[in-house]
Protein backbone atom coordinates (compact mmCIF):
# COMPACT_ATOMS: atom_id res chain seq x y z
CA UNK A 1 0.00 0.00 0.00
CA UNK A 2 1.32 2.94 -1.47
CA UNK A 3 -1.57 5.65 0.55
CA UNK A 4 1.10 8.62 0.47
CA UNK A 5 1.05 8.30 -3.61
CA UNK A 6 -2.75 8.04 -3.87
CA UNK A 7 -3.40 11.02 -2.03
CA UNK A 8 -0.76 12.95 -3.82
CA UNK A 9 -2.30 12.02 -7.05
CA UNK A 10 -5.89 12.78 -6.30
CA UNK A 11 -4.39 16.70 -5.60
CA UNK A 12 -4.16 16.90 -9.11
CA UNK A 13 -6.10 18.98 -11.90
CA UNK A 14 -6.30 19.57 -15.18
CA UNK A 15 -3.56 21.70 -17.12
CA UNK A 16 -5.54 22.19 -20.04
CA UNK A 17 -1.81 23.54 -21.60
CA UNK A 18 0.35 20.69 -20.21
CA UNK A 19 -2.72 18.38 -21.51
CA UNK A 20 -2.52 16.79 -18.33
CA UNK A 21 -3.45 16.47 -14.63
CA UNK A 22 -0.87 18.34 -12.83
CA UNK A 23 -0.23 18.77 -8.96
CA UNK A 24 -1.10 22.43 -8.73
CA UNK A 25 -1.09 25.83 -6.46
CA UNK A 26 -4.11 27.13 -5.20
CA UNK A 27 -5.23 30.84 -5.05
CA UNK A 28 -8.06 32.54 -4.31
CA UNK A 29 -10.37 32.46 -7.53
CA UNK A 30 -8.26 30.19 -9.46
CA UNK A 31 -5.87 26.73 -9.42
CA UNK A 32 -2.38 27.01 -11.07
CA UNK A 33 -0.02 24.59 -12.96
CA UNK A 34 3.22 23.86 -11.13
CA UNK A 35 4.78 23.37 -14.58
CA UNK A 36 3.72 25.97 -16.83
CA UNK A 37 1.69 28.37 -14.51
CA UNK A 38 -1.77 28.06 -16.63
CA UNK A 39 -4.73 27.85 -15.25
CA UNK A 40 -6.33 24.28 -14.39
CA UNK A 41 -9.38 22.87 -14.07
CA UNK A 42 -10.91 20.11 -11.97
CA UNK A 43 -11.70 18.39 -15.20
CA UNK A 44 -10.43 17.64 -18.70
CA UNK A 45 -13.25 18.40 -21.09
CA UNK A 46 -13.73 14.48 -21.77
CA UNK A 47 -13.57 14.32 -18.03
CA UNK A 48 -16.62 17.15 -17.63
CA UNK A 49 -18.48 15.52 -20.56
CA UNK A 50 -18.93 12.56 -18.48
CA UNK A 51 -19.65 14.14 -15.94
CA UNK A 52 -22.12 16.59 -17.07
CA UNK A 53 -23.66 13.03 -19.14
CA UNK A 54 -23.60 11.38 -16.09
CA UNK A 55 -25.64 13.91 -14.41
CA UNK A 56 -27.98 14.01 -17.11
CA UNK A 57 -29.17 10.86 -16.87
CA UNK A 58 -30.04 10.92 -13.26
CA UNK A 59 -32.53 13.65 -14.26
CA UNK A 60 -35.76 12.33 -15.34
CA UNK A 61 -36.79 13.26 -18.92
CA UNK A 62 -39.05 16.07 -19.57
CA UNK A 63 -39.84 17.16 -16.18
CA UNK A 64 -42.12 16.32 -13.60
CA UNK A 65 -43.75 13.06 -14.15
CA UNK A 66 -46.88 12.96 -15.32
CA UNK A 67 -50.55 12.25 -13.24
CA UNK A 68 -52.13 9.12 -14.34
CA UNK A 69 -55.17 11.05 -14.96
CA UNK A 70 -53.66 13.76 -17.49
CA UNK A 71 -52.52 10.66 -19.57
CA UNK A 72 -56.55 9.53 -19.39
CA UNK A 73 -57.97 12.56 -20.87
CA UNK A 74 -54.88 12.49 -23.65
CA UNK A 75 -55.33 9.21 -24.87
CA UNK A 76 -59.21 9.88 -24.94
ZN1 LIG B 1 0.48 23.13 -17.11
Amino acid sequence: MTMDKSSFYDDRKFCPSCNGYQPYLMSMDHSYCVECGGTVRLFSKDDWETFNENMKAKRPKGGRPRKKKDQNKESA
